[in-house]
């Protein structure tokens, strides 16, 4: 492969300790950490369903943000108002700009920089949100500017066709040697392969593929650590 690509949120961070660490400050009760996780993927899909309905412009940005933890809380029997999903929101936003990289990702960029690899980001989210998450991480240490993409700077999202091709035309790649890594298989592993790219799901959350899927990842690694693996062999 010449090219990596690299999905950010849950992909090259863990994405659930902001959630944990905002739960815990707004949310008034004891969870074990099983409901804990299951409530952050909850949020997730959510996130994930209505961020589509926000980019089609059916509901509001901030029906998005707020709406995606009101859901979840609910399946676990917490009511929270729109107010403190609000909050909810602001709070989790505030531990974002905390989030470090997974250590083995940290090594793995090192390795693949100095290997001369054509190295980008491709994410989902507003411009400022992700421009903030891709700062904090400090990805401009192995990739440069020009090499980070993030749908809300360009109107359209993963799994869109289009954002691959964009990218695939600004780095003047070859998709059959052009792999993207990404978590979520609804965006990324059916993207990347409806654009002809090879793709590795990091499938640390263990979610189950859809039945009839179309598509398949290439690879299925469950750890930081077995991506690295993976590239360097050992
Ligand atoms: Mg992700």
């Amino acid at each position: 492969m010449k090219t990596i690509i690299f999905d950010v949120d849950d992909t090259l961070y863990d994405q659930a300790i902001s959630f944990y660490r905002t739960f815990k400050k707004l949310v008034n009760e004891n969870r074990t950490y099983e409901e804990l996780d299951a409530i952050y993927r909850l949020s997730r899909k959510y996130s994930e369903q209505l961020f589509d309905q926000s980019e089609k412009g059916e509901i509001t940005v901030f029906d998005w943000q707020t709406g995606r933890f009101i859901k979840a809380l609910d399946d676990f029997n917490i009511s929270i108002s729109s107010n403190t999903a609000a909050e909810f929101h602001e709070a989790y936003k505030e531990e974002q700009a905390r989030i470090t990289l997974f250590p083995e990702i940290k090594e793995l960029l090192s390795i693949l920089k100095q290997q001369d690899k054509q190295l980008a980001v491709l994410t989902n989210g507003e411009e400022q949100h992700q421009t903030m998450k891709i700062k904090q991480l400090e990805l401009a240490k192995w990739i440069p500017n020009e090499n980070i993409f993030i749908s809300g700077s360009h109107g359209i999202a993963k799994p869109n066709r289009e954002i691959f091709d964009i990218v695939k035309d600004k780095l003047d790649c070859d998709p059959a040697e052009t792999v993207y890594v990404g978590d979520s298989f609804e965006k990324d592993i059916i993207g990347a392969k409806k654009a002809g790219w090879q793709a590795i799901w990091m499938n640390h959350r263990k979610r189950e593929i859809p039945n009839n899927s179309e598509f398949y990842p290439d690879i299925e690694l469950q750890h930081a650590k077995d991506l690295l693996s993976y590239f360097t062999g050992h």
